[in-house]
């Protein structure tokens, strides 16, 4: 029998129209079809478009729905960077380890809890380990648990704070009206996500590989931003973005439009996922953001740095800072070292630059059950989501 839903949402056999609509998916994916044939016929037999899909929940739905299997052989879809569990860099995992070793109690969201560290820190290598090794840890669903317990128990606290622009608001508006109890720090791994595409971009072209034509931007970190800077992006680029929603048919759409940009001659962006993304985002939690944060050009696990990526708190609230309270080492350039695990490929595969298949311990030593490296632990990374769900699979050659 069927699980009664919930009197909050849509009736499933209405939902379904949009959610699971064959012939809607098989209109849009003539359509998709139809432009990329006159982009082969235009552009000639060699040339692929290659696009590159940002968001990890977007690889989620393109794996899931098998949204590969229905393009053309002329059209490839990569995963980008959008993860941010993949992509903190092992130092900080690290000092979050040491930290709950020491009776510093940390505070982290469930897809950090299993994040591998480079460097073990007392034969220990991510925070589940530490718990079981006596140190504190507690996992939370939000910042605002975290200070809820800070506030009854008064411990000394951090919060490693993992994310993209979609969560550092959930951050600063705390900060920023000061409710944070003064036991209560973060260790900032906030990262931003325009200057990472940039990264990526350049660095297929640097290896020469089939340069990315078009980019599927993501749709909750756009809730924030707005589209406006991923239209600067796409203009300094050249690339058509299309900010996407998360449904497969968002998906199709945003793609079929790429297609259609490219035959245009056009760039900048669109936004495909209008009911919620608008072209100045939410300005009260941008406002929030950078009136506690500033922009810092920040490392990025197995990658390093990329100028003004990441956000690191202003002076006037360094006393929540948890690095400084701690006095805890941040590298800079000079002093990085790459923090990926020898023959983990997540840096590349975050990058786009190759799939989970190419690297030798997918599904052989490295599982979401065991992951080895960043990509294969939180929900999002293209690793686990391949292992999960079968991403390597050519269902159109089944
Ligand atoms: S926070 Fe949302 S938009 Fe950002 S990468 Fe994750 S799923 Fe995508
Ligand atoms: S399969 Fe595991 S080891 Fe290989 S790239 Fe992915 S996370 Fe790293």
């Amino acid at each position: 029998m069927e699980a009664r839903r919930p009197t909050w949402e849509v009736d499933a056999e209405i939902e379904r129209l949009y959610r699971r609509n064959r012939r809607l998916a098989d209109e849009v994916k003539k359509v998709i079809w139809k432009y990329a044939d006159r982009v082969r016929r235009v552009k000639g037999d060699g040339f692929k478009v290659k696009i590159m899909n940002f968001c990890g929940t977007h690889e989620w739905t393109t794996v899931h729905y098998g949204i590969r299997s229905l393009l053309p052989d002329n059209v490839e879809l990569v995963a980008g960077p959008g993860c941010p569990v993949c992509v903190t860099p092992s130092f900080i995992v690290e000092h979050a380890i040491r930290l709950s070793l020491e009776g510093v109690r940390v505070y982290t969201f469930g897809d950090s809890f299993k994040l591998p560290a480079v460097r073990p820190v007392k034969g220990v290598r991510n925070l589940a380990e530490a718990k079981t090794a006596g140190g504190d840890v507690q996992v939370v669903y939000s910042f605002l648990d975290a200070l809820k317990d800070v506030a009854n128990t008064r411990r000394e606290s951090v919060f490693l704070a993992i994310g993209f622009e979609t969560t550092a608001p959930g951050y600063a508006l705390p900060l920023a009206e000061r409710l944070i109890p003064r036991e209560l720090s973060i260790l900032s791994a906030l990262r931003l996500t325009p200057p990472a595409a940039r990264y990526a971009i350049a660095e297929a072209d640097r290896r020469g590989l089939t340069p990315i034509k078009g980019i599927v931007a993501p749709g909750h970190v756009s809730a924030i931003t707005g589209a406006k800077p991923w239209d600067e992006l796409s203009r300094e680029l050249k690339i058509p973005t299309v900010v996407s929603g998360f449904e497969p048919i968002d998906l199709l759409i945003s793609i079929a439009e790429i297609l259609r940009m490219i035959l245009r001659g056009e760039v900048g962006v669109k936004v495909e996922y209008r009911r919620v993304v608008s072209w100045e985002g939410n300005r009260e939690a941008l406002k929030a953001i950078y009136r506690v944060f500033e922009k810092t050009d920040a490392a990025w696990r197995g990658i390093g740095f990329i100028e003004e990526s990441g956000l690191e708190l202003r002076d006037s609230y360094r006393g929540f800072d948890g690095f400084d309270r701690y006095g805890l080492e941040k590298p800079d350039r000079e002093s990085w070292v790459m923090d990926n695990l020898k023959g983990c490929r997540c840096a590349e595969v975050v990058l786009g630059l190759v799939k989970p298949t190419d690297c030798k311990f997918f599904l052989k030593g490295c599982s979401p059950s065991k992951p080895l490296g960043p990509c294969m632990v939180s929900s999002e990374g293209t690793c686990s989501i391949w292992a999960r769900f079968g991403g390597y699979l050519d269902l159109k050659n089944l």
